[in-house]
């Protein structure tokens, strides 16, 4: 009998993402008497593979950020607890939380799954992030719409030509899937959606420059795929600079150093990074507890299981861990968490461990209207098929039914169409939950949840000021 009265194991998953939501669900299915504590600091399960059309006003937020609670809310043998992990007591088995810096939790487990992802990285020079945010959270797609479409409107009121065409500079810093789509997507709006908008420029004006230190875009696609991603982008007008390394950013523009080594400048009001990322600090949390070293990108090394050296109960899995250079994306995470919940259920039937074995299914960028590369295995497409591959992946692994039809609906409205509804904005920073170094979040973020304090000791104790009737 356990501490809490029952004989059920206990099963704490840390993180909604791909890893952990998928783990969740699949131990929630299963007859064996399991509790499953699903712990996250968001109150959503984020699909960031189409993060890129919030922020360029094709999707609405929700559409791919369903609450984890109404996900799971048939599984009554699950609970989600909005709280952020703060550390880990592997010996006494105990997950440690903060609820809002309200409270603190202790949750004690029997297996653990920890799937906390990655955040973005600015290869040591966090002040980047106040000019150039990232696309890891809802918020930083808020960020990166209030951005582009704030600088057609500024575009719009500037006399000066310079300071105009400036405006219309959007620098994207990496050629990975990432910075691809978003470009894509920015001289499509640009080009489509914006058209007819404007007095006193044409929105196909804006340029579109992609900033690289590799030879080619989406190099992990191949020579041929990365090929054909190129002359499409440039088809579109994106202008790509590969070979360049970015060495300073700040708010009017990038400083570059080329193959060459020449440094230059490039102007642009709007820059938006799409490069690197780091292993949540829980890795390296974990990696001293257990004695083993992270890798350069702060990802824990698991044994051939997916479980921790000296703790077969404590599984990482997704973006965080690494193992046998398998790439971070959602089919590793997805992958890793239904084998960390079968290994839980094979060992409660008195079965053993099995490795980690990952099928690989591919992988897919969308590089503009209709226009896709997909890699599979030895299949190569491109173009229109690729597309179609690329949207069925995507509307497939979406969660939510009512989502997917909306997502064919909107992409619909703006793939045959021009309309491109999601557009509103902010005036004032979104300053909300960033994916930024905790830093810079602290400049920029005026006041995170909740906002007890000062309500609770000013205005909803102060009895009103007496007005004077004029
Ligand atoms: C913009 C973008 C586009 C991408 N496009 C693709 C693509 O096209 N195809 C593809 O295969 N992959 C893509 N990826 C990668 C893919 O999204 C990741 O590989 C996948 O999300 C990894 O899943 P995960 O579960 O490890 O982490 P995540 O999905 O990132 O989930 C981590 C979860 O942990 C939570 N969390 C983190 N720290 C804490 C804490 N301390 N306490 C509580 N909760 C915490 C987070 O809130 C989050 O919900 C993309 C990623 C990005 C950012």
């Amino acid at each position: 009998m356990k501490p809490n009265g029952t004989d059920r194991h206990r099963v704490v998953v840390v993180g909604g993402g791909f890893g952990g939501l998928y783990a969740t669900r699949a131990l929630a299915r299963r007859r064996e008497p399991l509790d499953i504590t699903l712990v996250d600091r968001r109150n959503h399960h984020l699909f960031q593979p189409l993060l890129y059309q919030v922020a360029t006003g094709l999707l609405p937020a929700g559409q791919i950020a369903p609450p984890l609670r109404h996900v799971v809310r048939k599984r009554k043998n699950v609970r989600v607890e909005l709280a952020e992990v703060t550390g880990f007591d592997l010996e006494r088995r105990v997950v440690h939380a903060n609820v809002f810096g309200l409270k603190t939790l202790d949750i004690p487990y029997d297996s653990l799954i920890v799937a906390a992802g990655v955040n973005q990285s600015y290869f040591g020079h966090d002040e980047f992030a106040v000019y150039a945010p990232g696309m890891k959270t809802i918020d930083d797609a808020h960020e990166l719409r209030r951005r582009i479409f704030g600088a057609f409107e500024v575009a719009e009121m500037t006399s000066d030509p310079v300071e105009k065409e400036r405006w219309l500079t959007v620098a994207i810093v990496g050629a990975g899937p990432t910075g691809v789509e978003l470009a894509g997507q920015v001289r499509d709006l640009a080009c489509r959606s914006l058209r007819g908008e404007f007095r006193t420029f044409q929105p196909s004006s804006a340029r579109v420059i992609v900033l690289d230190g590799g030879k080619e875009p989406l190099a992990t696609f191949g020579d041929q795929l990365s090929g054909k991603a190129r002359k499409e982008l440039e088809r579109l007008g994106v202008e790509l600079k590969m070979g360049t390394r970015v060495v300073g950013v700040d708010a009017k523009g990038v400083d570059i150093v080329d193959s060459t080594g020449a440094a230059s400048r490039l102007d642009a009001y709007i820059t938006l990074w799409a490069a690197g990322v780091e292993a949540s600090p829980l890795a390296k949390e974990l990696a001293n507890a257990c004695g083993v070293e992270v890798d350069r990108a702060g990802r824990i090394p698991v044994q051939a299981d997916s479980t921790l050296p000296g703790h077969p109960e404590v599984f990482v899995v997704g973006d965080m861990m690494t193992l046998n250079n398998l790439p971070g994306v959602a089919e590793v995470a997805m992958q890793g968490g239904l084998h960390a919940a079968n290994t839980i259920v094979r060992r409660l039937k008195g079965e053993p461990s099995v490795e980690f074995k990952y099928r690989d299914l591919g992988s897919a960028a969308a590089v503009g209207r209709f226009r896709a590369i997909v890699s599979v295995r030895r299949v190569h497409l491109s173009g229109f098929p690729g597309w179609v591959v690329w949207a069925f992946v995507h509307l497939a692994f979406l969660t939510g039914f009512g989502n997917r039809m909306t997502t064919i609906l909107k992409w619909t409205r703006s793939n045959v169409g021009r309309g491109r509804p999601e557009r509103e904005f902010s005036v004032r920073h979104t300053g909300g939950d960033l994916s930024t170094p905790t830093a810079v979040r602290s400049i920029i973020q005026p006041k995170p949840l909740p906002l007890l304090d000062e309500f609770t000791a000013t205005e909803a104790d102060e009895p009103p000021a007496a007005t004077s009737p004029n």
